[in-house]
């Protein structure tokens, strides 16, 4: 793809802006996504952090849940991150009654897992396809990633705990790089867009 790819931000609930912006900085015409139609517009897909019960609840009601399944298992670029991350989990450890997943990557999440120590804290992740350094991560309420399967690559571990992974065209990430003005897990996810298309 040699045009600027456009990339959607799911914008149901969550930290829809940060991502926005942070697209635009990584070279992607970033818009915000609310309406099954809107899928047939864009490259790729950023799921953001937020409360992933809500996003799930949310997505029912929008008609959103059963075109972004198709979409995603169709082979559209996704990333995810916190919440976003559980979204793309093809199983959640302890779900809320009713919470369901979009799917996409061959993972088992435990929600709010860094949660009990630590309610927020940032630390600095090597994350393979990530050149110049760790990135600085925002964990907030944040999952990590109990098992994946044998299609699922580890990107980065923090404390032993899996916290960044890649299935195919799906990236997910249990902390938030779009609140700290480093855009290279931005630009990672834009690539991988520019070079499924
Ligand atoms: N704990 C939240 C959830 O379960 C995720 C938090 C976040 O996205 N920062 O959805």
């Amino acid at each position: 793809m040699t045009r600027t790819p456009t990339i959607g931000v799911l914008a149901l609930q969550g930290d829809v802006r940060e991502h926005l912006t942070a697209l635009a900085a990584a070279d992607a015409a970033a818009v915000p996504v609310r309406r099954p139609e809107e899928l047939a517009a864009i490259d790729g897909l950023v799921l953001p952090g937020g409360e992933s019960t809500t996003i799930s609840k949310l997505a029912a009601l929008f008609g959103l849940s059963e075109p972004l399944r198709a979409a995603i298992s169709g082979g559209l670029p996704v990333y995810g991150t916190c919440a976003g991350l559980i979204m793309l989990a093809d199983k959640i450890l302890d779900p809320r009654s009713g919470q369901e997943t979009f799917g996409g990557i061959d993972m088992i999440v435990r929600r709010n897992a860094f949660g009990r120590q630590n309610e927020s804290f940032e630390a600095f992740v090597d994350v393979r396809g990530v050149v110049g350094g760790p990135v600085e991560g925002v964990f907030i309420r944040a999952p990590w990633v109990e098992s994946v399967g044998a299609r699922a690559e580890v990107l980065a571990e923090h404390e032993g705990h899996v916290v960044a992974v890649r299935q195919d065209r799906v990236l997910a990430t249990s902390f938030h790089p779009e609140l700290t003005g480093d855009h290279r897990v931005h630009e990672l996810f834009v690539d991988m867009v520019r070079t499924s298309g």
